[in-house]
Order: structure tokens, then C-alpha cells, then sequence
């Protein structure tokens, strides 16, 4: 049956930036569809293995800086530890600074690029290796953005960060289609979540990009759940190196 082919039962699942926003509603879609999940969170873990145990789902917490690779083999070897295995990885982690790019400083180049696109490869590569020792393929998603596509204002290490992500979804899905891993992108539009504060807080933007968005709605969490269930799942063995948005419209106006 068609929707078998979308369950991860006995499947094991990596979430970074677990606590929050996209991060906390795809730990949610994928926990649903019956993954183990480990959640990386960089402070606070948030209420997501509460909400995932009510359930009756597994969760594991794990405390990670990924502004640096230096966590990337721990964040693996901790979840073989607990769950014995790794399927599916979810590179959700992202910031955004916002400053005009002729005052725009390299600290703010450098966090954004190292937490968007270095670290993203660097456990991506990690995660990669166990898929193949396991030998039984895997599942990369990352999280792109609008900025993949388009230019943006005030945000050139985000916009060039989420370029990179979709450029680096297709070499990697080049590389490792071979092994059964397939590396696919969702690019959501703009959502409700602390990354679009700024945004939501100026009546003027906040307005204008309302005005844009053909479903009349800025996107939330469960938006992107279902989208990245079925990235994750066999229902997407022949898909590779696409980015997927989910945008409400955005990108078709
Ligand atoms: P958010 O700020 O709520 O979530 C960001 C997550 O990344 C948080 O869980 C945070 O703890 C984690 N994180 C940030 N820096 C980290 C670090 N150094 N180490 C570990 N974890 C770290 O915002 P969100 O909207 O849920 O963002 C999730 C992803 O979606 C990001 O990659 C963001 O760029 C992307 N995105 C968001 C939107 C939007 O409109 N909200 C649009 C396009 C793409």
C-alpha cells in the first residue's frame, strides 16, 4: 500500500536546531511517522521530547554548538549509542544576521557561513559515512530558503549561506545517489518563527510581504512536517538533489 512507503518505523533520524520553530515541527512530522528522533539544540532543549514522549515516541537530546564541526562525530557517535543506527539527517540548524552590506562585518560573515553551509557538510559527510557503513543508504535533508533563489536585502552571508545549500544539496546528491543516499533541500518561505521576528515586528515589511504570498498566510512549523516525511522516506528513493519549496506560492508569483 502507497502509504507504507512513507513510514519510518525502526528508521533513526538527526534533527538539528530541534528546540524551535521548523526544527521542533519536523522532529514532530518525522517522530509521527514513527522515526526515533535525536534533536541537537544548542542552549535550551525546548519542550519537543515532552511533546514527542506524550506520544509515545523515542527522543534523544544532544547539547551542540554547530557554529564550529568540532560536535559533528559526537552528534553521531550519540545517537548509534542510543539508538544503535542512523537513517535520515535533517540540517535544519540555521541563523540569519541582518545589517546593510557595506557596513556588514566579518564576524557576522564568518557564524553565518560556518553554521548555515560549513558545518551542514561537514555533518553531512559524517552522517554520510555511517550510511554507508550500514549499507543500506540514506537520507539527507537540508533546509534552504527564498535566498537560495533570490538575492534578499541586508542579509548577504544568509542569502549567500542558502545559495550555497541548494549548490551542495545537488553535488551531494551527485556523489552519493549511487550509495542510496539521496540529498534533497526544502526551501520554506517565509514562516512564523524567531527567524522572521525582525520581519513580523516591521509593519511596513511585514505588510509587503504578506501582500506577495498567493496563500494569504505566513507559513508555520507544521508546514514543512509533511514535506520532510516524505524526503525522509522511501516514497523518495528516485528523488535527488531537488529543493523543494514550500513557500505558499512565493516563488510562483
Ligand atoms: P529558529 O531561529 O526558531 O530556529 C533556528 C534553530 O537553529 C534553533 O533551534 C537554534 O537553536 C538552532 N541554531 C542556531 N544556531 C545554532 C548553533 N550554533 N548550534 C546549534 N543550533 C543552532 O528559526 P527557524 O525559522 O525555525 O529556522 C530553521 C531553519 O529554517 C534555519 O536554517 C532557517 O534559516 C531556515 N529558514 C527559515 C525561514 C523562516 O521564514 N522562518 C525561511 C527559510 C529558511
Amino acid at each position: 500500500m502507497i502509504l507504507d512507503s512513507f513510514n519510518l518505523s525502526g528508521k533513526v533520524a538527526i534533527v538539528t536546531g530541534s528546540n524551535t520553530g521548523l526544527g521542533q515541527g519536523i522532529c514532530l512530522g518525522l517522530a509521527e511517522a514513527g522515526a526515533k528522533v535525536a534533536g541537537v539544540y544548542r542552549n535550551t532543549p525546548g519542550d519537543t521530547e515532552k511533546m514527542i514522549t506524550a506520544d509515545g515516541g523515542e527522543y534523544l537530546g544532544i547539547k551542540a554548538d554547530l557554529v564550529s564541526i568540532e560536535p559533528v562525530q559526537r552528534i553521531i557517535d550519540e545517537t548509534i549509542k542510543k539508538f544503535g543506527r542512523v537513517d535520515i539527517l535533517v540540517n535544519n540548524a540555521g541563523i540569519i544576521r541582518r545589517e546593510d552590506s557595506i557596513n556588514f562585518t566579518e564576524k557576522d560573515w564568518d557564524d553565518v557561513l560556518n553554521t548555515n553551509l560549513k558545518t551542514v557538510f561537514f555533518l553531512s559527510q559524517a552522517a554520510a559515512k555511517q550510511f554507508m557503513k550500514q549499507g543500506d543508504g540514506g537520507k539527507i535533508i537540508n533546509i534552504a530558503s527564498m535566498l537560495s533563489f533570490q538575492g534578499g536585502i541586508r542579509v548577504p552571508s544568509y542569502t549567500s549561506s542558502k545559495s550555497g545549500i541548494m549548490g551542495l544539496t545537488r553535488l551531494l546528491a551527485c556523489e552519493w545517489a549511487k550509495d542510496n543516499i539521496n540529498v534533497n533541500a526544502i526551501a520554506p518561505g517565509y514562516m512564523d518563527t524567531n527567524n522572521t521576528e525582525a520581519l513580523r515586528n516591521d509593519p511596513k515589511r511585514s505588510a509587503e510581504i504578506l501582500g506577495r504570498i498567493p496563500a494569504d498566510r505566513w507559513g508555520i512549523p507544521e508546514d514543512v512536517a509533511g514535506p520532510a516525511v516524505f524526503l525522509a522516506s522511501s516514497a523518495a528513493d528516485y528523488v535527488n538533489g531537488y529543493t523543494l519549496a514550500v513557500d505558499g506560492g512565493w516563488l510562483a508569483r
